[in-house]
């Protein structure tokens, strides 16, 4: 939009009725854009309409994940995002060139986020779930600026180092004065065909960063639930079709659809 003001950002309007949740990890490969694609799917399937912006620079796996295959595109000067599983999606990976990586400095991202959000027809939206790159800096600060009433759901695995994760995004929501929606704990375990549960990562992660979040921002933050290990979770993801459609009454399915429910 060169030359031209930039466009107001819905969601950031007062009386904007959008639930904004920014998913945010301390690293990568946790599962963060898995859980953000499951949410999404489920609260879809719930009947409401939901948004999902790639946001993850390092990674951006969500077209894959969601099975989205067509490109944005261009109505007037507005960006018509695709739909999967009924659930608008924009990506960073539709922006470049060939999936190659690209270095992109703060004030790119920050940028880019500001046209997802503002230049994006996302229509009524009832939740837009925002898939941030690992790390919590930033970008946080930047989804701080542009959306200040979105929330922060922060997903870790049992073993991560509770302390450090929590610290990080915690002390950032206490600057943005940003509210923590909870913590999704990831990996939890692999059911045995015993039916006992191998904790491969150790336990108590998830739990342990939400007690030092609610400590750090004095408000009550919650473990919102705990994902197993599950292969069809992983294969869900690699087909386009997240686990909570392709095989809702699995460990994993159930264990998100019983998050998005409570969200
Ligand atoms: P992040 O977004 O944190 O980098 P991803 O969601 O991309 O993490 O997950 C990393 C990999 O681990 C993916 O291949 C994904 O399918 C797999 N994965 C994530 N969570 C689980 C789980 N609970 N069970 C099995 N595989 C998982």
């Amino acid at each position: 939009r060169g030359g031209q003001a930039e466009r107001e950002i819905p969601f950031a309007k007062p009386g904007s009725t959008t639930r904004v949740y920014a998913v945010a990890s301390g690293k990568g490969g946790v599962g963060k854009s898995s859980v953000t694609v499951n949410l999404a799917a489920a609260l879809a399937r719930q009947g409401l309409k939901v948004g999902v912006v790639d946001a993850d620079i390092y990674g951006f796996s969500v077209p894959r994940m969601m099975g989205v295959e067509q490109q944005p595109t261009q109505v007037d000067d507005m960006i018509l995002p695709p739909v999967a599983h009924d659930v608008k999606v924009i990506s960073v990976g539709m922006f470049v060139a060939g999936n190659q990586p690209v270095v992109w400095r703060g004030p790119m991202l920050h940028r880019a986020l500001q046209q997802f959000l503002a230049d994006v027809f996302w229509g009524d939206l009832d939740v837009l779930l925002l898939d941030l790159p690992p790390g919590t800096g930033d970008i946080a600060i930047s989804v701080a600026q542009l959306i200040p009433g979105a929330e922060i759901l922060v997903v870790t695995t049992p073993q991560q180092a509770a302390a450090e994760v929590a610290e990080r995004a915690g002390s950032i929501a206490v600057q943005t004065h940003q509210r923590i929606v909870g913590v999704v704990e990831n990996m939890s375990w692999l059911e045995q065909p015993d039916g006992s549960r191998l904790e491969l990562f150790g336990s108590g992660g998830g739990q342990a960063v939400a007690d030092s979040l609610s400590r750090i921002v004095g408000a009550p933050v919650p473990l919102l639930g705990q994902i197993p290990l599950d292969t069809r979770l992983r294969e869900g993801g690699d087909e386009g079709t997240p686990v909570v459609l392709s095989s809702p009454e699995s460990a994993a399915g159930t264990a998100l659809n019983g998050i998005a429910r409570g969200l």
